[in-house]
């Protein structure tokens, strides 16, 4: 599974890097971004908890 941000929709509200911050982190400009490109396993239903719960849908999830 892969997963990106899309940083045009993103406000910045931390859900996601408090959620799995394995995965997400805020950057300076106050927007969400991706860590890795392809999400550990162990992660995969975290990720898409973080997308479902995105205010803004701003978390792309693309699965192999
Ligand atoms: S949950 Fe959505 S809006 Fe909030 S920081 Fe993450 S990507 Fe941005």
């Amino acid at each position: 599974m892969k997963t990106w941000v899309d940083k045009e929709k993103c406000i910045g509200c931390s859900l996601c890097s408090a959620l799995v911050p394995d995965v997400f982190e805020l950057e300076e400009d106050g927007k969400a971004r991706a860590k890795v490109e392809k999400v550990p396993e162990n992660l995969e239903k975290l990720v898409e908890q973080a997308k479902d719960m995105c205010p803004v849908f701003a978390i792309i999830v693309e699965k192999d």
